[in-house]
């Protein structure tokens, strides 16, 4: 899996297409991620409290992103900011993860 946590990412299919957002989780087994703003599901939470003087009851919804399979998704350069591929380099120059476009490298370098 070519994308991780803290890549910017944008949706290319379904309601969020169009859609930039920063990868929160990455599930390398499932292939999917989960993205910041994305697939926002609505949890019913409810909560029952036993107070002093009686039980006070809170409820409310709670919005979630829902992971998104990594092939709706496509990679965004932070510095081109084009949708771009992955390529990956072991070398002298640097290794790592760099823009398909601009080889700018999206890893930090290892110190
Ligand atoms: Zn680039």
């Amino acid at each position: 899996m070519d994308i991780k946590k803290g890549d910017t990412v944008e949706i290319l299919t379904g309601a969020d297409r169009g859609t930039r957002g920063v990868v929160l989780r990455a599930m390398p087994k499932e292939e999917r991620l989960v993205v910041e703003g994305v697939n926002l599901q609505k949890k019913h939470s409810r909560q029952t409290t036993q107070t002093g003087s009686g039980r006070a009851i809170k409820s409310g919804a709670v919005e979630f992103p829902a992971p998104v399979h990594i092939s709706n998704v496509m990679l965004v350069c932070p510095k081109c900011e084009k949708l771009t591929r992955v390529v990956r380099r072991s070398g002298e120059e640097g290794r790592g993860r760099f823009c398909k476009s601009c080889e700018n490298p999206l890893d930090a370098p290892r110190k």
